[in-house]
C-alpha cells in the first residue's frame, strides 16, 4: 500500500483560478488538510475527510498529513495561491527532511496555483514586466534587520518588488517601516500597487506612489507591490490606469 501526498494550489479566490490539474488533484484525494478557509473553497466531496487547522500550524498540518499518507491514503494539503511560494510546499520539505525514513519513500506531487503577485499584477497591466522579487514581511520566520537588507538589496539592484504578508494583527508597523525603508533608494513618485482579495467578490485594486504608500490600507489580504526606478504609470481617460515596467533597461539604470 503506497500512500501518495499533493500540495495543491488553490489560486488566489474562486474556481476560475484553479488549474485542471489541480482539481483533478483535489478530486483524487480522500483526507484533505489546511487551513480553514483555505479548506472551504474546496467544495465537500462524499467519502472525503477534512481536517482543518489554524494558520500558524504549518509544520504540525504537514507532519499530519505526511504521516496520514504514510499509512496507504491518498492525502492533499491545500494552499492559496500557489503551494511553492510562502506556503505548504516548503513546510511539506522541511517535515521529510527531519521526519522518518518512510516519508522519503512516499509519491509527492507539488500542483501549482496562480500565485498572488500575478494574480494582482495581471489586474493592473504589466508592473513584473521585468526583473521582479517577492519578499514575505512577516518576521515571524525571520528577523526584521534581515527584510530591511533584503529591502535594501532589491531596491539598490532596481528590482520590481512583490511584498506578501504586508500587515497582520500581530505586526502592525512593519509595513510602514518598509516603505521608509525603500524611500532611502526610490523616488517618491514610484508607482505602488495594492491589491486586495483579488480573484474574490470583494477584490479591490489601487494604485499609489511610494510618497503616500505607507498612509495606504493594507491588510492581511493584501499584496503590494512596488515598482522600480523604471516602473510607469499609464493615465487613460474614462479608465483605470495601466502601470507596467518596460522591457528593456533605461539608459540611466544600465550605467547607474
Ligand atoms: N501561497 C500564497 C501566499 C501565502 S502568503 C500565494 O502564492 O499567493 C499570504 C499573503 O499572500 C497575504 O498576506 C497576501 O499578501 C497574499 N495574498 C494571498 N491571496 C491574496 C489575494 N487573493 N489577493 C491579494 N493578496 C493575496
Amino acid at each position: 500500500m503506497s500512500g501518495h501526498l499533493a500540495v495543491v494550489g488553490l489560486g488566489p479566490g474562486d474556481a476560475r483560478y484553479l488549474t485542471a490539474e489541480a482539481e483533478a488533484a483535489l478530486a483524487d484525494a480522500q483526507a484533505l488538510y489546511g487551513y480553514g478557509p483555505y479548506l472551504d473553497r474546496v467544495p465537500p466531496r462524499a467519502g472525503q475527510s477534512r481536517h482543518g487547522s489554524d494558520n500558524r500550524e504549518e509544520r504540525a498540518r504537514a507532519a499530519a498529513a505526511l504521516d496520514h499518507a504514510a499509512r496507504g491514503v491518498r492525502v492533499a494539503v491545500v494552499s492559496g495561491g500557489d503551494p511553492g511560494v510562502f506556503a505548504m510546499a516548503a513546510a511539506v520539505c522541511e517535515e521529510i527532511e527531519a521526519g522518518p525514513e518512510s516519508w522519503r519513500r512516499l509519491d509527492v506531487a507539488v500542483v501549482p496555483g496562480i500565485t498572488a503577485m500575478l494574480a494582482v499584477a495581471a489586474r493592473i497591466g504589466a508592473p513584473l514586466g521585468h526583473d521582479f522579487c517577492a519578499l514575505s514581511l512577516s518576521d515571524n520566520l525571520k528577523p526584521w534587520e534581515l527584510i530591511e537588507r533584503r529591502l535594501d538589496a532589491a531596491a539598490g539592484a532596481g528590482f520590481v518588488i512583490a511584498l506578501y504578508n504586508p500587515v497582520s494583527r500581530a505586526r502592525p508597523w512593519q509595513f510602514g517601516a518598509a516603505i521608509e525603508r525603500l524611500r532611502r533608494h526610490l523616488p517618491d513618485a514610484t508607482p505602488v500597487v495594492f491589491g486586495r482579495a483579488v480573484g474574490r467578490p470583494d477584490e479591490t485594486v489601487s494604485v499609489t506612489t511610494l510618497d503616500t504608500a505607507r498612509a495606504a490600507p493594507a491588510d492581511m489580504a493584501t499584496l503590494v507591490i512596488v515598482g522600480s526606478r523604471e516602473t510607469r504609470i499609464i493615465a487613460r481617460p474614462g479608465r483605470s490606469p495601466l502601470v507596467y515596467t518596460p522591457r528593456a533597461a533605461a539608459a540611466a539604470e544600465v550605467s547607474a
